[in-house]
């Protein structure tokens, strides 16, 4: 037993591996294009403090370990809004910042010890629009102001929940459509004390900030998954029709070989059929053979009256030739006759053997008249050679016609005895059935 080839379930245990794949593409969009910006002591960042000192305040800010982003402030009465900060700079220049467009939270590891209730961030964004280099203050201020309960551990927020100061927008005239949250020149990450004049102690422990955001926007990632497809289908397409094509050479290679194959066949079984029906001593028909001829004769008598009429033929005193010269003579005789009576017969006419040196020639329509003449030149063609070794032969011929009312083995009989009396008067001659 042969099995068919497994490779149709190659096809499908892909086809399943890649929908198991877009399953995972499309529920874990978020963890596969993630991406993380982190700012921890390890970035060696460029860092910076300021007080309100420089706004005439008397406020103080101590960098305590700056590798480890500690530092203390302490907020003292004397400027009306008594602050202080903690800088990180995505750029020393405070012009060219990062994008942080694509990125929609940020974490933040954040230790506070002191009287404010709230921490305020900011991300400081610059943009020629309404920046200017030399004025520091001129950086939008996109912030959030938060409980410093939620420095718990970690804490998150969206970025989309970040405004801009309000007294930013005023102190430098910007306009409406220029005071949105902006992050796509973000140039420093800050922290501040919290409004609301808290004086005292202010201790600050920054462990690490991270921004977290999606490589690809989610349209752009089911386009892709979407162009992904289209690519397997049209790669299986490409496949099918290349393979299509091999299939259509190799079925039209098959067809002809089997057309040829079949011509062979052809050929063989004629010839078999045509071995079949000869005898292979004298080339004649067999019996088998003069079947077909008497059947079609016959058919042609009852349908149309066409005369069918027989010629018995005996080889006289056969078995001398035998005796005298041998059977493998008597063989050669035998053929050599048999081409004689083929070569001066009528296509219509069938020469078979009936046995022994015994044979029958079937005439189609012809009537008793042209049989006997068919025959009678026969005989004398016969008797008129000198076959092999000088043997001189002559052959009796018995003739009769079919007659109405009468079968084919009256017709055979007619025939015989014809033949029989052709011997009894004395051979070499033809005699018609009564
Ligand atoms: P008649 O004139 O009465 O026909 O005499 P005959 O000798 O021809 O007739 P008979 O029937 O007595 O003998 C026929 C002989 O033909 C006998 C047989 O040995 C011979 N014979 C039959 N078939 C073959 C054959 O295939 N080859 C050869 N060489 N001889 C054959
Ligand atoms: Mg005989
Ligand atoms: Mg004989």
């Amino acid at each position: 037993m042969q099995h068919s080839p497994p490779h149709r379930l190659y096809f499908e245990i892909i086809l399943g591996l890649l929908v198991i794949v877009t399953i995972f593409a499309i529920t874990g969009e978020e963890q596969i294009l993630e991406e993380r910006l982190v700012i921890d002591n390890t970035s060696g960042m460029a860092l910076n403090v300021y007080d309100d000192r420089e706004n005439g305040g008397n406020s103080s800010i101590h960098l305590e370990d700056k590798k480890n982003m500690q530092w203390h402030c302490i907020l003292r009465e004397s400027y009306s809004y008594p602050h202080c900060g903690f800088e990180i700079l995505f750029d020393k220049e405070r012009t060219n910042g990062v994008d942080l467009r694509h990125y929609n939270k940020i974490r933040l590891w954040l230790d506070y010890n002191g009287p404010s209730q709230t921490v305020r961030i900011s991300l400081r964004n610059f943009d020629p629009l309404y920046s200017k280099k030399e004025i520091l203050q001129s950086t939008k201020y996109n912030q959030i102001e938060f409980n410093v309960g939620l420095l718990n551990g970690v804490a998150e927020f969206s970025l989309k929940d970040f405004f801009v100061a309000n007294w930013w927008v005023l102190e430098n005239k910007i306009p409406p459509q220029l005071s949105h949250p902006q992050f796509d020149n973000v140039t420093i990450f800050e922290v501040q004390t919290g409004s609301g004049r808290p004086l005292g102690k202010h201790q600050f422990h920054l462990h690490k900030v991270e921004f977290i955001g999606q490589a690809l926007t989610t349209a752009d990632w089911y386009l892709a998954i979407m162009m992904f497809w289209l690519g397997i289908i049209l790669s299986f397409l490409a496949y099918r029709i290349i393979k299509l094509k091999d299939e259509v050479v190799i079925q039209r290679k098959r067809e002809s070989e089997l057309l040829e194959i079949n011509e062979v066949l052809d050929m063989r079984s004629k010839a078999l059929e045509i071995k079949a029906k000869t005898d292979p001593l004298t080339g004649a028909f067999n019996r088998l053979g003069i079947e077909e001829a008497i059947s079609l004769g016959l058919q042609e008598w009852h349908k149309y009256r066409k005369p069918l009429s027989l010629v018995m033929i005996d080889i006289d005193h056969f078995k001398q030739v035998n005796d005298r010269h041998g059977h493998d003579t008597g063989d050669l005789v035998l053929s050599h006759l048999s081409s004689i009576v083929q070569q001066h017969t009528r296509t219509q006419d069938l020469f078979a053997r009936w046995g022994g040196e015994e044979f029958v020639l079937v005439c189609r329509d012809t009537d008793i008249e042209s049989a006997c003449a068919i025959a009678d030149k026969l005989r004398e063609l016969i008797a008129n050679q000198t076959l092999h070794k000088d043997i001189h032969i002559t052959a009796s011929f018995g003739v009769a016609t079919l007659k109405t009312n009468e079968n084919l083995e009256q017709l055979f009989k007619a025939a015989d005895t014809a033949l029989y009396r052709a011997k009894a008067a004395g051979r070499n001659r033809v005699i018609t059935a009564a």
